[in-house]
């Protein structure tokens, strides 16, 4: 019934002069998510989005897709009206009641809003004659103006619209409106939720996964796959760098201390996204880190961790617990995925009881053991670095 859709969003209007960039960039988004959906023209129209859908399509499908478009406050199903002419308005949002309400045992309110000042009527009165005509034509609905079951609202532009759906969508601002940043995904939960919420405040990105084969297997690399094309839902195209990490780990074994086997692996792999960052055009690194949820990740660790970089990192998942990671996990599709056993490279060599207090200074200090090799070993991990395109 639908052949159209009014597109709503709240943050990027707060955007003064830069609005016009936020709102194509918000366009363009919706262009690509509905890509495999069908035929759909998208336009911009004084503070929202219109979409008309001239082809059959399937609505939720549709649906499903504009709600992952960050930016995208509210989705609401339209029908438009051509004729806008009092007669035919009221015919039309009546026509449209009817089909879209066969129980009409409800209260409802008439909502206007009129764009057009030159129309005959004004906004309150729309209101009050359109509730007028509803009532008389299905005199089994009842006007309640504080909280009523529908809100029946009617835009008249050039042409009338009406709608009474509004269905929530994401919130956040477009993605490639705030730069680009390199997210180190695992193949755990954390990272591709971490990737999620910095994408959600207009963030492109690009990802790094390390992998050590043949310690970790060709199933573990492709669930990172599957997981960054979940991800990717949400933040279109990405390019995904796969790092083979089997060299500098195995080195690091043999020199290092084994307790802080851990921080000094990622250590290593922070440089190494830095330098693909850096090349990538990122402006800061992405982590799914959470303070105190394993050892690499007391506040100790982070320190340690975070001293090699001088990107910012960004980890929005500091302060959340794991309760609350699974849940977003679960909400954006990833859980299922990351919750599949496979082995992951920061698995394979750990220490029963790897240090939970590093000190900056002993952590440097092992590894000078490794002065010899490391440069050369680094080197040759970003050069046989795989680029693969998701999308
Ligand atoms: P996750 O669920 O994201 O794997 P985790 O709880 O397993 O997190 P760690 O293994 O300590 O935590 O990793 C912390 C963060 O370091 C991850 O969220 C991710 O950003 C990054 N990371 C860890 N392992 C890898 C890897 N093999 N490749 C890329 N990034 C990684
Ligand atoms: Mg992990």
């Amino acid at each position: 019934m639908f052949k159209a859709f009014l597109i709503k969003y709240a943050e990027i209007g707060l955007k003064g002069n830069n609005r016009y960039l936020f709102e194509n960039a918000l366009r363009d988004r919706i262009k690509d998510a509905l890509e495999p959906c069908g035929d759909f023209m998208v336009s911009k129209e004084q503070g929202r989005i219109f979409i008309e859908c001239p082809q059959e399509y399937d609505f939720e499908e549709t649906v499903e897709a504009l709600q992952r478009v960050f930016g995208i406050s509210s989705i609401c199903p339209v029908v438009v009206i051509e004729e806008s002419h009092w007669d035919s308005l009221t015919q039309a949002v009546g026509d449209y009641v009817e089909k879209m309400y066969p129980n009409r045992e409800f209260t409802f309110k008439v909502e206007a809003k009129r764009a057009d000042k030159k129309y005959p009527l004004t906004s309150p009165e729309i209101c009050i004659e359109m509730g007028a005509y509803l009532l008389k034509r299905f005199p089994e609905m009842k006007v309640d103006v504080r909280e009523p079951q529908v809100r029946v609202t009617v835009e008249v532009r050039s042409k009338a619209y009406v709608y009474s759906v509004v269905i929530p969508g994401p919130g956040g601002m477009p993605v490639g409106t705030n730069g680009k940043a390199m997210l180190l995904l695992s193949g755990g939960i954390d990272s591709p939720v971490a990737g999620y919420m910095i994408a959600k405040r207009g963030v492109s990105m690009a990802a790094t996964y390390f992998h050590a084969p043949p310690y970790t297997s060709d199933r573990a690399k492709q669930k990172v796959v599957d997981l960054a094309k979940k991800v990717s839902k949400y933040t279109g195209r990405m390019k995904l760098y796969v790092v083979n990490f089997t060299e500098i780990q195995l080195y690091i074994y043999e020199k290092c201390p084994h307790d802080e086997l851990t921080i000094i692996m990622r250590r290593f792999m922070m440089k190494i996204a830095e330098t693909l960052a850096e090349k990538e055009g990122c402006l800061g690194l992405v982590t799914g880190e959470s303070i105190g949820q394993v050892a690499s990740q007391t506040m100790h660790s982070l320190a340690a961790t975070n001293e090699v970089c001088t990107m910012p990192v960004y980890r929005p998942l500091i302060a959340f617990d794991k309760n609350d990671i699974v849940e977003v996990a679960k909400k954006i599709d990833t859980y299922e995925t990351s919750i599949l056993p496979y082995e992951d490279c920061c698995t394979i060599f750990v220490a029963k009881h790897p240090v939970t207090k590093p000190s900056i200074k002993t952590i440097k200090s092992s590894e000078k053991n490794l002065e010899e090799k490391i440069e050369e070993l680094v080197e040759l991990a970003l050069e046989s670095v795989e680029v693969i395109d998701i999308k």
